[in-house]
Order: C-alpha cells, then structure tokens, then sequence
C-alpha cells in the first residue's frame, strides 16, 4: 500500500514536471527576425521601388543607394492598403512630440565634420512655422546616429525614412569620398539625408525614374533648387529652397 502511494507520488511528480515543460514549450516563441524583414521587404515593394533598385545587405535593404531599410524596423500597420500616392515625402512622418526633439548622437568618426553638421542642423531648426529640432548629445539615449562608412565610389551619404513615428535612426556619411567637396557641399550632404530621417523623399523622384512619392499638401511640383533633390552630391542646392521649407512647415507645424 504504502509502495503505490509513493509510486502515484512519483507519477504525479513526474507528470507535473512534464506539463511544466510543456506549458514553458508553449509559450509564445519570439517572432523570428526573418519575418519582419519579409514585411520591410514587401514594405518597400509596396512603396512602389521595384526590386531591381532594391540591394540586400545583412542586417538591412539599401534602396536608391542613399536609403536605408533596416530589417529590424517598424512597419507601419496597414501599409499594404494604403492608396499609394509634389515637395514629396513618405506618407510615414515622425511623431509630433518626437519631431520637436530629435536626439543626434555624432559617432567618433564624424566629430571632424561637426562644422558640417552644426550648419545642416541650423538650416533645419530654423524654418519658420516648423516644429523641426535637431540637437547634438554626447551620451545616453539618441533618436539618430550619424556615422561616416565607406559607401565606396559616388555614393555620398545614406539616411533612413522614420518608422512607428520616430526619426530613421541612421545616416551614413562616406567622408573620404566627400572629403574633396566645398564646405556647403559637404553640409548639404548631411542637411539632404537628415531630410530622409524626417520623411521627405527625392523631389526629383520623377527625372531619376523613382517610383511615385506622396506629395506633401499644398507644396507641389519640381524644385530645381531643392536640397531633397538626389543625384545631386557635390553638385546641388546647398540651403533649403522656398519649397523646401514650405514642404517641412506643412509636414510639421
Ligand atoms: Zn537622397
């Protein structure tokens, strides 16, 4: 009697640590990262770039040479039904409370471009009747980090478009292939992608066969003195234009 009492002991021991394993087994596994850069990728299909300008590295997609998709990002919930679509952006903006304070932490590799980056953070906190604000800090937590990487020959620079409503969180900037560029050119690289990282797209989308861009309200068409104009590096607009600022007062005010 007593030997099956501590027999149904075991037994009931042993199938509790069973169910306990299993219930652990059960629980919800972590989506694996594959997935989500399965939806960033159709994300950006769907954004109409067709998948030839589409170029997959390990941990992103670059797109346009100058457009970092990382593969960890937030897509945003229903893009797949959203109607696709003059200034243009991504239809995708930073959050109003984010944009007022974006957080720019500059990498060791690119405290020799301060100057630069100063000047491009002054062009964009300085448009009237925009809440745009750009600051440089040094430690702790940041919204955006601006680092140089060798993006080989004639790519200046890459930003990042924003997710989940906060800025893209990455620029690159290829600092010895820029190295030879003026001051303002230099500048201008860095105010042209720090433009990605708060949505806007190339506003010459058009003439360099992009796919179609959201045009922001009220501010249409093509700006021959755009700095969001691409294929312009070392050779383009150097201060916002008119409709640059426009196009950020409309988008964020
Ligand atoms: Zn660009």
């Amino acid at each position: 009697m007593k030997k099956s009492i501590k027999f149904l002991l075991a037994a009931a021991l042993i199938s509790f640590i069973f169910v306990s394993c299993k219930k652990s087994a059960d629980a919800p596994a972590p989506v694996p990262e594959q997935d989500n850069a399965k939806k960033v990728l159709s994300y950006i299909l769907n954004m109409g770039f067709p998948a030839h300008m589409i170029v997959e590295n390990t941990n992103e997609y670059i797109v346009e040479e100058d457009i970092i998709f990382p593969k960890n990002m937030k897509v945003p919930v229903g893009f797949d039904s959203k109607v696709k679509p003059e200034q243009f952006y991504t239809g995708s903006l930073v959050g109003a409370t984010n944009v007022t304070n974006i957080r720019l932490m500059v990498d060791t590799s690119m405290t020799v471009m301060l100057p630069e980056i100063n000047s491009a953070i002054n062009q964009w906190n300085t448009v009237s009747g925009c809440t745009i604000h750009w600051s440089i800090v040094t430690s702790g937590a940041y919204d955006v980090l601006i680092t140089n990487f060798n993006l080989g020959n004639g790519v200046c620079g890459q930003g990042t478009f924003p997710s989940g409503g906060v800025a893209g969180n990455l620029i690159r900037i290829n600092r010895n292939f820029i190295a030879a560029n003026s001051f303002a050119q230099r500048a201008r690289t860095i105010c042209h992608e720090m433009g990605h990282n708060v949505s806007f797209r190339h506003t010459n989308w058009q003439a360099i066969g992009e796919p179609t861009a959201t045009p922001v309200p009220g501010v249409p068409g093509t700006d021959a003195s755009s700095i969001m104009n691409g294929g312009q590096c070392g050779s383009g607009a150097t201060v916002l234009s008119t409709n640059d600022k426009a196009a950020a007062a409309a988008l964020y005010h």
